[in-house]
């Protein structure tokens, strides 16, 4: 594994115990250029590189279908750029991420496109694909989905429904796009919050003078993103459109999914890592609470209970991070009003290691479900599988080695993100991720990246068909 710096092109695992979303067996995996050549028992090819897996746990590279890298936000952008960004999720064991363009209200798509893609492009280290975030849909902007889907591989569209004049769009821009968007076999995402009753309670709080981090929690009640995805999932159904539901936060929330089951209607889901580990107690008056000021706000106990169930129960299909780190120095602009805070919190490169140490090996999930809602799921729901999400012959020799026994602490003075704090300061976590290959080539190994700028490609995607 010595010289791995030059271009590797044939790499030969051994003994490792393969684990996908439906199996868990013990063989060898044989790569040539970038792609899953042969697997196999006691495999003998000759490679110019051959990993030792024994007592290794061997995953497809994870996929994190939501982040926010270098993205600009309330007059500053995120702290990781492409480059620290994807650096930092394959030191967690992500290999491609999926990232928002955000259309500018009174400008095309396109142009959107074009200013994400230079942001993007010879700078990410891991793979990436964009989702497009429609805020005005218009009917100009009606003309673009077609392109998309059909020639820029962008198949899934983000819906906001909160963030009023800046990205929010209303239900009758909803329809249209849903309506648009079937027709072309894409899907119609959405942050889904009462955005009108959210505005209210921000401006009641801050009349009361009521400014520390504590009151952005409060200005986000369950209810408002309960009603707000019950009448998604609604217009949804009218419209036959593709649904997902990211940052899906709550028992309310979830409880209108599953309203929706029963009219035998599909709905995918997403949650993200922090909404199962982490909770409301953490909102305090002290402005310390700003690490964990995102949107929608960490839940209740009893919430989280909801999600990890709702993982088990396949109702809950994909586990995020909605990554969107800021400096400390960032978020104190809010140190006088909460409202003022950058949302967003670091989790890009914890991600698979917190669930697996936190879901796994404390037994909440299966190690198939942990593939599952890591890798696979985000794979298949947006247009990547089986080129990616799983090991199988054919698919992209993205791989993690992971070491399930190795106990590790996380820390800002540790980790591989730009920012610098953790919103798990101090956890201890149970399995490391060792040895990562991103199409073939050794990306991590020995704590160290190995691979540079502009080694990650752009995923385009297949049409989204709302089946996995
Ligand atoms: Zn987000």
């Amino acid at each position: 594994m010595r010289g791995a710096r030059v271009e590797v092109m044939s790499v030969l695992i051994k003994n490792g115990r393969i684990i996908t979303a439906d199996a868990d067996y013990n063989a060898d995996i044989f790569i040539e250029g970038e792609r899953i050549h042969t697997i196999g028992k006691n495999i003998s090819h000759k490679a110019d590189t051959v990993i030792d897996a024994s007592n290794k746990l061997i995953f497809p590279g994870g996929i994190d279908p939501h982040v926010h890298l270098d993205m600009p936000f309330m007059g500053t952008f995120s702290s990781d750029n492409y480059e620290t960004g994807t650096r930092a999720a394959l030191f967690g064991g992500t290999t491609t991420v999926i990232d928002f363009i955000l259309q500018k209200q009174g400008h095309s798509l396109q142009e959107a496109l074009a200013e994400w893609s230079g942001r993007a492009s010879g700078n990410a280290i891991g793979d990436y694909s964009f989702h497009m975030a429609v805020t005005d849909f218009n009917q100009n902007t009606k003309k673009e989905i077609i392109n998309m889907v059909e020639k820029e591989g962008i198949t899934s569209f983000k819906t906001f429904m909160a963030y009023k004049g800046a990205l929010m769009i209303d239900d009758r821009q909803m329809i249209g796009l849903m309506e648009e968007v079937k027709q072309h076999g894409g899907m119609v995402t959405v942050h889904a919050t009462n955005g009108d009753m959210i505005d209210y309670l921000i401006a009641k709080h801050r009349d009361e003078r009521k400014l520390s981090p504590l009151y952005h929690y409060l200005s986000q009640p369950e209810v408002t993103e309960a009603e707000a995805s019950e009448r998604f999932v609604d217009m949804a159904n009218y419209t036959g459109c593709p649904a997902y539901i990211v940052h899906l936060t709550c028992e309310g929330a979830l409880n209108a999914v599953r309203n929706a089951t029963k009219r035998n209607q599909n709905v995918f889901v997403e949650t993200c890592i922090q909404y199962l580990l982490l909770d409301a107690s953490l909102y305090e008056h002290n402005f310390d609470s700003a690490k964990w000021v995102m949107s929608p706000p960490l839940r209740q106990k009893k919430d989280q209970e909801t999600l990890w169930a709702g993982i088990n129960q396949g109702i809950v299909n994909i586990v995020a991070t909605d990554h969107c780190p800021f400096m400390w120095e960032q978020k104190k602009m809010g140190k006088k009003d909460f409202s003022k805070i950058p949302n967003g919190h670091p989790a890009i490169e914890n991600r698979m290691e917190l669930l697996y140490s936190e879901g796994v090996n404390t037994g909440r999930i299966s190690v198939n479900k942990y593939v599952e809602v890591s890798c696979t799921n985000p794979a298949k729901i947006f247009g990547m599988f089986p080129r990616k999400g799983t090991i199988a012959i054919g698919s992209d020799a993205d791989i993690v080695i992971f070491d399930p026994t190795e106990k590790h602490e996380l820390s800002a003075t540790t980790h591989h993100m730009n920012v610098d704090y953790s919103g798990y300061e101090g956890w201890e976590v149970t399995g490391k991720v060792k040895t990562v290959l991103l199409r073939g080539q050794l990306a991590i190994d020995r704590n160290e990246c190995l691979i540079n700028k502009g080694y990650g490609q752009f995923i385009k995607r297949k049409k989204v068909l709302g089946r996995i």
